[in-house]
């Protein structure tokens, strides 16, 4: 008997198309923070591709270069500069260097974050402080200078926050993470209904398994596990590839998307809400992470 291939969810668009009207951010300037790598890379290109003027902050001159490179290839201006989100005084440099160059961004893409598997009990003080300082804290010294400054300008402004489904489910082996994104979504719910009145909307944008050159040697290792089939452990029987992402974040930011905010909008095939009719066994993370018994 041969077996019969079921299609899954079909392949997106191919690279270079655009899902909305050529031009729609003609004259915006999109700050995109980890603009230099993965997913904030692809989000950024989308935005290039219509119209828009590129500000990319992060901490590594190599990334900015490769920001600097691929995305002026596409059209627009693009002004990089060196920025940890975790130091306010320094983002409101970057914003004064955008003011200054470019204009006041109308959009802030909050993507920059810090990740890696570790059981909780394995969690030191420092490993905590850095992924909640950067994805949480960091998010919010970003969205807060964004905020201030049309605030005060009166100007009508989007923000996108990059999260992740376990915000809603819990995730196992990545505690900080997935607190601190919890943490990001809240933000957004609170920031709608705080900013919608001076025309300000915020709303968070949640990444499927979207493999991409940039990922770390810890999360791509997870992934070569399971290479082999990991287009089968989706429901979409296929991974997603960042261009969806970045459709869908210049959809969120777009005049298309005016009256939607506060809302979190997943992009992963449905692969959060996947449930077995009968639970697997259940393997604690020190024991799928390969690590001996816990000694005090
Ligand atoms: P990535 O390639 O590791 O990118 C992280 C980016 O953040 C880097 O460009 C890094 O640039 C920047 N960054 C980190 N710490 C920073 C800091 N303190 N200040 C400024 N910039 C900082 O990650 P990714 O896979 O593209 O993920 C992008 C977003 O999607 C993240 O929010 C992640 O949580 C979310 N996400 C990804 C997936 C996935 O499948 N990949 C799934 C769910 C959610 P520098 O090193 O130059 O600072």
């Amino acid at each position: 008997m041969t077996e019969t291939r079921l299609p899954g969810l079909p392949a997106p668009p191919p690279p270079g198309a655009s899902a909305l009207p050529p031009g729609t951010f003609d004259d915006a300037v999109v700050l995109v923070t980890g603009g230099g790598t993965g997913l904030g890379k692809a989000i950024a290109a989308e935005f290039a591709r219509l119209g828009a003027d590129l500000v990319i902050a992060s901490r590594k001159p190599e990334h900015l270069k490769a920001a600097h490179d691929e995305l002026s290839a596409l059209g627009g201006r693009v002004l990089t500069v060196a920025c940890d989100i975790r130091d306010p005084e320094r983002i409101a440099e970057v914003f004064d260097a955008a003011e200054a160059e470019l204009g006041l961004p109308g959009v802030l893409i909050n993507n920059a974050a810090a990740n890696f598997p570790v059981p909780a009990e394995d969690i030191s003080p420092n490993a905590w402080r850095s992924v909640v300082d950067i994805t949480l804290t960091g998010t919010f010294f970003m969205t807060r200078e964004f905020g201030r400054r049309h605030l005060a300008a009166g100007t009508p402004a989007s923000i996108v926050d990059v999260g992740a489904s376990y915000a809603w489910t819990g995730g196992p082996g990545f505690a900080h993470s997935a607190a601190a994104k919890a943490g990001v979504k809240n933000l957004v719910e609170t920031l709608a209904v705080e900013w919608g009145p001076y025309g300000i909307q915020v709303n968070g944008l949640v990444p499927g398994l979207m493999p991409h050159e940039d990922m770390t040697a810890d999360i791509r290792a997870n992934l070569e596990q399971a290479r082999h089939d990991k287009d089968d452990r989706q429901p979409a029987l296929r991974v997603g590839a960042p261009r969806e992402l970045g459709w869908a974040a210049t959809f969120l930011a777009s005049p298309y998307a005016r009256f939607i905010t506060g809302h979190t909008l997943v992009v992963d095939g449905a692969n959060w809400q996947r449930r077995g009719l009968v639970s697997p066994p259940v393997v604690p993370v020190r024991e799928q992470m390969g690590r001996g018994p816990f000694e005090g």
